[in-house]
């Protein structure tokens, strides 16, 4: 069942996403060589409260913190722990809010110190890859014009596409339906309408789009153990076009400080 928001929800949806957004920009001013993902996931946390939300991810089927801090060959869902993140590293930090009863969910791919030039790449094309499918998110197009539009941008530049994890639709819950892979056939799948909440969330990989569970039974990693990146809004279709109600431009303004 789709679940269609009114525009007073989706202003709510608008809420928790643009907080998420501010708490990824206060993340990304402490993203340095040196710092522990346990310590990002605690400013993370606290400021999340200070704003009067819920963590989103916290508890959910038992996860354990806040953010999800994915680093380097690790897809998603990585446990933010004592490891320190070190110049060259990349880092996805996919965060989630609950407040008045709606969910916000959004991810973005940092460089620490100093990144090699491919991969640096991967990060733009994945990025880039996020803005095409939101392209597609109108009303009459269909889900598979999402994935398709991603696959087909990143496959010609020679990267991969995650298939066992895909994006989805949210609104009082973090998943609701429906699914949002990031592959598919265009004109296949749920028909888009207005009032739709989705997110949409690549997962590109560098070399093999095969992955594997860590140990911890949470951590995605790649099979061949190069880098991935994820980058996510989530988006309303409203007025017949992509409304994206998160935003990366608090994060990019600290980026670019
Ligand atoms: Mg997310
Ligand atoms: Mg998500």
């Amino acid at each position: 069942m789709i679940y269609l928001k009114t525009d007073e929800e989706i202003e709510l949806m608008r809420a928790a996403n643009l907080l998420v957004g501010a708490t990824l920009a206060e993340v990304a001013k402490h993203i340095t060589p040196g710092v522990a993902t346990l310590q990002l996931d605690k400013i993370a946390e606290e400021f999340i409260r200070d704003h009067g939300a819920i963590p989103l991810f916290k508890g959910y089927n038992g996860f354990p913190s806040s953010l999800c801090i994915s680093v380097n060959e690790q897809v998603v869902h990585g446990i933010p722990g004592d490891y320190r993140l070190q110049n060259g590293d990349i880092v996805s930090v996919d965060c989630g809010t609950k407040i008045n009863g709606f969910c916000g969910d959004s991810a973005y791919t940092f460089q620490v110190g100093e990144v090699d030039p491919k991969t640096k790449q991967l990060l733009e094309t994945t990025k880039e890859s996020l803005y095409h499918g939101i392209a597609m998110a109108v009303d009459g197009k269909r889900i598979g014009d999402i994935g398709n539009a991603i696959q087909t941008y990143c496959q010609e530049r020679g990267y991969s596409v995650v298939r066992e994890l895909v994006g989805h639709g949210i609104g009082r819950e973090m998943h609701e339906a429906p699914e949002v892979p990031n592959y598919g056939k265009k004109g296949a799948g749920p028909l888009l309408k207005d009032g739709m909440c989705i997110a949409i969330e690549p997962m590109i990989n560098m070399g093999t789009k095969n992955v594997v569970m860590e140990k911890d039974a949470w951590t995605i990693r790649t099979a061949d153990r190069k880098p991935s990146a994820h980058f996510e809004h989530t988006v309303a279709i409203r007025k017949g076009k992509a409304d994206i109600l998160s935003s990366f431009e608090l994060i990019e303004k600290v980026l670019n400080n």
